[in-house]
């Protein structure tokens, strides 16, 4: 990352100091990086250098009709030089321009081209007459212009030629003085001039042709910095957004779990504040009862027939705080796993009659119809398992299926389903809300608490049976559907079954 980091600083690569060009004053060579430039400045120069070339040619027949004109004596040497002699060679220079290894040599091969045209210009003053000599030098100034401004040759190889040119002109006009002395120095002082403006002028064109190049070169590197440093600012971003987006996945879990046990809280708190008035409810009713009947009985004369019906009455009552007690501290044995399991081997079918002839009595009471059911060949059913507990599990579920309806029947009984027997409670009562269904087997959970202090009851029976179903390795669930009745299963292995 650090790498990274240190890229995004490369722009400061273009500071004060590095967009200064670093070029030799005289050769105009970069100091460094001058191979590339060489090669972007051929790509750049080599069609206008063909073309160039091609012009040229043009140039040197066109002056063939002054050779004509005004040189007629000697238009056989002059066409010799021309159509012999420079015109094939600046073919063959064209031709050259395709080569491979042109990339390499141009500018020595342009060089020599030129300075053969310049010379062969020269060699034609040479061999015209004074008037012709005094009007054809012109055409080196021509070739310098060339030489200087179109072939694209570099400053260096430029000047070298052009002084090339003017040494062979002057060299010449002083081995063959067929001019006039001072026309020969005017000749001279004009193409030294010639040559020395093609040098500034070429000196000046590589510079600028150089420093733009400089420039494309730093914006590049300026535009590759600012992509690679949009990626990276790109990925920090994807990185952030993503730290951010899990940050916010976690802190969403953090206020739902936080949401959820501020629910829980609050309806724990709901749930002891009801089990508590209930509680209050339940308790006292018998205790009212205890209390005023034994006043009653210690206080006066009364009749047998009447004492021994108080009596019964604080009996009931009395059973019934016992077993208010009795649950709560079930359950807080079951809380915490204080709860002994005594198993023992019984007859499930005695145990179901015995429950039957129990309750038999409650369902009259409230008009109901009881009914056990049990599968026929199995009359000698042995269960081994805590009996207490399983007597206590039926009992509370037909407590509240009697308690919870008020026509038709109850029915109870169990059957075998593969390997396990299915113990079921069914009424035709009030029937328990979608919602409630797993809820009613929470502690202090009623569906109607305020219904509840009506009919009686604590919230702890159903609790208590899950609690002892479980224990003894069994489920336990409810099938209901409101105003037609519910369904009460809990099972046990058929393996505990002989
Ligand atoms: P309670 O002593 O209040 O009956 P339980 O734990 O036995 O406590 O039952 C919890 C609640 O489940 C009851 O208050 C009642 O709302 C609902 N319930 C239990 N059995 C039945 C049933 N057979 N029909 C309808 N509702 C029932």
């Amino acid at each position: 990352m650090n790498n990274q980091i240190s890229a995004i600083n490369i722009p400061g690569f273009i500071n004060k100091r590095t967009t200064n060009i670093d070029v030799h004053w005289f050769n105009l060579n970069f100091k460094s990086g001058e191979r590339q430039f060489r090669e972007d400045y051929f790509a750049a120069s080599l069609l206008f250098n063909r073309l160039s070339i091609i012009v040229s040619i043009l140039f040197f027949t066109a002056f063939a009709f002054l050779d004509q004109l005004t040189l007629n004596e000697v238009k056989g040497q002059l066409f010799t030089i021309r159509f012999a002699i420079v015109c094939p060679m600046i073919v063959i220079l064209f031709s050259l321009t395709f080569t491979r290894f042109y990339k390499d040599y141009w500018q020595l091969i342009t060089s020599i081209g030129t300075f053969v045209a310049g010379a062969s210009i020269v060699a034609m003053t040479i061999t015209a007459p004074q008037l012709g000599s005094g009007y054809y030098y012109v055409g080196t100034i021509l070739v310098l212009m060339y030489c200087y401004m179109l072939l694209k040759l570099r400053f260096v190889w430029a000047a070298v030629t052009g002084w090339a040119i003017v040494l062979s002109y002057i060299v010449s006009v002083c081995i063959f003085p067929n001019i006039d002395h001072h026309d020969c120095v005017t000749n001279v002082f004009f193409l030294l001039s010639a040559n020395i403006l093609g040098m500034l002028g070429a000196y000046s064109l590589e510079y600028l042709y150089r420093k733009d190049y400089f420039h494309r070169k730093l914006l590049r590197i300026a535009q590759e910095n600012v992509i690679r440093a949009n990626g990276i600012l790109e990925y920090k971003v994807k990185e952030k957004t993503k730290a951010l987006q899990e940050d916010i996945e976690v802190r969403k879990e953090t206020e739902k779990k936080l949401i959820q046990a501020i629910e829980k809280a609050e309806e724990s708190d709901y749930l002891k504040t009801s089990f508590l008035q209930n509680m209050s409810h339940e308790i006292r009713t018998p205790l009212n009862a205890i209390c005023g009947f034994t006043g009653i009985l210690t206080g006066s004369r009364l009749v047998e027939e009447e004492r021994n019906k108080y009596i019964s009455i604080i009996q009931k009552s009395s059973d019934q705080l016992l077993a208010i007690v009795s649950d709560v501290l079930t359950i807080s044995s079951l809380e915490t796993g204080q709860v002994k399991v005594y198993c023992e081997s019984f007859n499930v079918s005695t145990v179901m009659h015995d429950l039957y002839v129990m309750f038999s009595s409650a369902a009259e009471v409230k008009g109901l119809q009881l009914k056990l059911l049990m599968p026929e060949a199995t009359l000698t059913t042995l269960l081994f398992t805590d009996k207490t507990k399983f007597i206590q599990v039926i009992s509370n579920l037909l407590t509240n299926a009697i308690k919870f309806t008020e026509q038709g029947s109850v029915t109870f009984g169990y059957e075998q389903v593969k390997h396990e027997l299915v113990f079921f409670v069914e009424d035709t009562g009030l029937g328990i809300d979608e919602d409630m269904i797993t809820k009613v087997f929470e502690r202090f959970r009623q569906v109607d608490p305020s219904q509840q202090r009506i009919v009686g009851g604590n919230g702890l029976g159903l609790a208590i049976s899950k609690g002892f179903v479980e224990l003894l390795g069994g489920r336990i669930w409810v099938e209901s559907e409101i105003n037609q009745g519910s369904r009460f299963y809990f099972t046990f292995l058929k393996g505990d079954v002989n």
